[in-house]
């Protein structure tokens, strides 16, 4: 037997979707189609995501400009290292609560997957309600999306040019106003817009406007699906968190095939036909343009639009709803489906001991902090009262978001007293070092070593006290 493998010429200009290509190469190389999205007006999930993208919008855009007690309601202030979030002052060494609220964020993410596939993507993900916005306007101004079609073969007109002009005004305008704010939630946002429209402001706010801007202008103007596609990590691992049991967007087989044309009131079982009509309602408005009849892709990002569109289908032809549906693959093959799964469990769990866990550090947190660090040189020293004085410096955290002053005291040793400063006023933020001397009666001190206590308590807030002991460095006796 010849060990020889057989070696074909391949002519590489040859096209493989050719029927005469017998030489088999593939094009790894697809150029983009534009996608002509087919609005969806009506639709228990258009409703829904209609709803989620006017609060989170709301939120977005109205959050940048609240304050509580003065201070922004959310502001990453970078240069400070301060992170203001609804009341609550966060610092570097603060930095375990932002990793826990990430790691409930992601394992909040792996959890709905797995129990309702891509609801992210298709309700709250950025890249989608931007998308959306984008595809809102594009409808307000060059109509439907025959009219789109229309407009882009036609020639170049006046009315075109006035079209498109307006478009892309409408949409650098939405893309400026998102590119500012974000800049506003690390930059306060009144001071912002200020410094830019005087030329204030300093290079990097010009830098970080302009990069969102046009971020947000080309992702949801011009990249659109493709960024789902091609840049989306999560589009890519997330079907690992699918199993025959994940509630989501499927066509049923069953119920539709064999699709085909009708008429409505004809009756689809005498003509042999399932209850897809084949009208291509469900292609038409998928943003990502493939058909939901070919079975789970990955370039499905779970909007569920194809459901509305199909729906309204149904309803015309007097069929049951529910031909695209959520539902499961389990269910699809007539088997019993379960929504708690060892995954759903285990990633349950995860999330609610780390949320527990961050809800516990948060309640028990307290906003200020005391450290007292005794002076380097001589242990102790004797003053003119002839009692044994001990040199401090006591460095005292605000992290509450307003002014505190506190009542300094200490404590430990008989007629321990404080000579220097018994009150201080440290701002919200501020990490205050006070040097700080106490004095003993030689004659009460019975050791050199000796543990004492200093106190900080708040007058703007009792309940804030603070203890850290410190030692008392005294002459043998
Ligand atoms: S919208 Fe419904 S009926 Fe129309 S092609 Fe899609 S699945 Fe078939
Ligand atoms: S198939 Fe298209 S329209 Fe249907 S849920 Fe997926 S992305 Fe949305």
């Amino acid at each position: 037997m010849s060990n020889e493998i057989p070696v074909k010429q391949i002519d590489p200009s040859s096209d493989p979707s050719d029927k005469n290509n017998k030489s088999g190469t593939v094009e790894l190389y697809a150029s983009r189609k534009k996608i002509y999205v087919k609005e969806v007006k009506e639709g228990f999930f258009q409703r829904i995501r209609n709803v989620s993208l006017l609060v989170l919008m709301g939120m977005y855009f109205l959050f940048v400009w609240l304050t509580l007690d003065g201070q922004p309601l959310i502001h990453f202030d970078l240069p400070a290292r301060e992170f203001h979030l609804y009341g609550l002052t966060l610092y570097p060494k603060d930095f375990f609560l932002l990793s826990g609220l990430l790691i409930i964020a992601a394992f909040g993410l792996f959890f709905i997957t797995t129990l309702f596939g891509r609801v992210w993507c298709g309700y709250t993900c950025p890249q989608t309600v931007w998308t959306f916005i984008f595809m809102w306007v594009e409808e307000r101004i060059e109509g439907s999306r025959n009219k789109r079609m229309k407009l882009d073969k036609s020639p170049r007109s006046t009315q075109k040019v006035v079209k498109k002009s307006l478009k892309h005004t409408a949409w650098l305008l939405i893309a400026l106003a998102t590119g500012l704010t974000f800049v506003g939630y690390f930059y306060p946002i009144r001071e912002l817009i200020a410094d830019l429209f005087t030329l204030q402001a300093n290079g990097w706010a010009y830098f970080w406007v302009g990069f969102f801007t046009l971020a947000t202008y080309l992702n949801a103007g011009w990249m659109r699906e493709q960024v789902c596609l091609y840049m989306c990590p999560y589009a890519r691992f997330q079907s690992v968190m699918f199993d025959p049991d994940t509630r989501v967007v499927s066509y049923d087989p069953n119920r539709g095939e064999p699709r085909g044309g009708r008429k409505k009131d004809a009756d689809p079982a005498e003509l042999g036909l399932g209850d897809c009509i084949d009208c291509g309602q469900c292609v038409q408005v998928c943003p990502t343009g493939i058909d939901i009849r070919d079975g789970l892709q990955y370039e499905c990002i779970g909007c569920a639009l194809c459901i509305d569109a199909c729906d309204e289908v149904m309803d015309k032809m007097n069929y049951p709803r529910g031909l695209i549906r959520y539902t499961t693959e389990n269910e699809l093959e007539g088997k019993p489906s379960k929504l708690m799964r060892p995954r759903t469990f285990g990633y349950g769990a995860v999330l609610a001991l780390m949320t527990g866990a961050i809800v516990f550090v948060l309640a028990t947190r307290v906003p200020a902090q005391l450290d007292v660090l005794k002076d380097r040189g001589a242990p102790f020293g004797f003053n003119g009262q002839g009692r044994v004085e001990n040199s401090y410096t006591l460095k005292i955290a605000n992290m509450t978001e307003v002014p505190q002053t506190f009542n300094i005291s200490v404590s430990g040793m008989e007629g321990i007293q404080l000579l220097t400063n018994t009150q201080v006023t440290v701002d919200s933020g501020e990490n205050r070092a006070l040097p700080t001397v106490v004095d003993v009666d030689p004659e009460t001190i019975t050791q050199s070593n000796n543990i004492i206590r200093f106190r900080i308590t708040s007058e703007t807030d009792e309940s804030l006290i603070i203890e850290t002991e410190s030692r008392f460095v005294g002459p043998t006796r």
